[in-house]
């Protein structure tokens, strides 16, 4: 780090946490870059260590053969990089001006970051159905959540009927883990066939306490202070009606964290980050890179954003080491 004026001037910043974040941290510590991670704040659906933050069991990330705990595992990943020379700012970066070099970074509270190299690695958050109720319920506390494991285990969705919409693993995931609180579990589904993967659907499917509104989705959530029931339409006959539940969780997938970089970089059409040149985390923009979920629509797995994170910090490197990266890309790409 130098002082460039009175601003803070780092070789490369991460933005973000997850395990692209602190992948990259832990390869641009090793390097030698010193790199500053603004890992974000703390919000009602987000907090520093991504989406791993509320995954209680991680079955599918290499090297634990008995599972580890998406906490433990976020924390273990932040502890790797502090011990080499990673430095960390619990605040979010609002805006990047990238037509000054160094590129100019604003975070939360003003401060200013001057960064000669930047990774973006803000992830995604959870979709809503977009309901007036379910917003209303669900920023008062009142049993509407997108994330079973943090609030599942309240005291108010014990022994009650709880509803999970969506058919992805998460929605299996988030139903699973509720039946071991709830009395019942009901995944509404807008299909009649889910997405999600074969063993998460069997576990699901297998469950007793686990029965499915398939061809269905919420057109209303019922409830004053607490949520007391949904009202549900049949996607085929159209046919309406209630049912009685405690909880409300949904599970509908995520939105990539790209509204800080609009005008910035380029987005694809879904918003998240494009990254033109095959198998490079180089974005539109020459000096900054993308990693993990926020750049990818597509595999959106631990693994892989920690792979994508290990690139993005080598990159980044050779962009300070030997300058523009992306010609080595583009003849890479058409020899390929
Ligand atoms: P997802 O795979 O995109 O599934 C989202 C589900 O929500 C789909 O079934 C979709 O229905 C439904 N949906 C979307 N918008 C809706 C709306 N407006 N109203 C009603 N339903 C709606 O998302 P995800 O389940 O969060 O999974 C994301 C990624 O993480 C996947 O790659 C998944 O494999 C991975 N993941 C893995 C694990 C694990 O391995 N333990 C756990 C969680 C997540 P349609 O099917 O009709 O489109």
């Amino acid at each position: 780090m130098s002082e460039s004026g009175n601003a803070q001037h780092e070789k490369v910043v991460i933005i973000g946490s997850g395990p692209a974040g602190w992948t990259a941290a832990i390869y641009a510590a090793r390097a030698e870059m010193h790199p500053f991670v603004v890992e974000g704040g703390i919000s009602r659906t987000m907090i520093p260590g991504g989406q791993l933050m509320f995954t209680t069991e991680v079955e599918n990330y290499p090297g634990f053969r008995e599972g580890v705990d998406g906490q433990t595992l976020m924390l273990d990943m932040k502890a790797q990089a502090m011990r080499f020379d990673t430095r960390v700012l619990t605040e979010d970066v609002v805006e990047i001006d990238a037509d000054e070099r160094p590129f100019r970074l604003v975070t939360t509270s003003g401060k200013v970051v001057l960064a000669d190299t930047v990774i973006v690695a803000t992830g995604a958050n959870a979709n809503w159905l977009g309901l007036p109720n379910e917003e209303r319920l669900a920023k008062s506390g009142g049993g509407v959540s997108a994330c079973a494991v943090c609030d599942g285990a309240l005291p108010h969705f014990r022994d009650r009927v709880l509803a999970v919409v969506g058919g992805g693993d998460t929605a299996m995931e988030d139903a699973l883990y509720l039946t071991k609180f709830a009395k019942e579990v009901v995944i509404i589904h807008r299909r009649d066939e889910l997405r999600a993967s074969k063993i998460m659907a069997e576990r699901a499917l297998e469950n007793e306490k686990i029965t499915f509104a398939w061809n269905t989705v919420v057109t209303d959530v019922y409830g004053d202070d607490v949520i007391t029931g949904v009202r549900l339409q049949d996607t085929i006959t159209g046919v309406e009606r209630d049912l009685d539940v405690g909880g409300l969780f949904v599970a509908i997938g995520h939105s990539p964290n790209t509204g800080f970089l609009k005008g910035v970089v380029d987005l694809k059409e879904n918003g998240y980050v494009r990254t033109p040149i095959p198998w490079r985390t180089q974005t539109s923009v020459p000096g900054i890179f993308a990693a993990g979920d926020v750049m990818d629509d597509y595999y959106r797995q631990a693994v892989t954003a920690a792979g994508t994170g290990c690139m993005a910090a080598l990159e980044a490197e050779r962009w300070l080491a030997h300058g523009p990266v992306e010609v080595l890309g583009e003849e890479a790409a058409v020899g390929a």
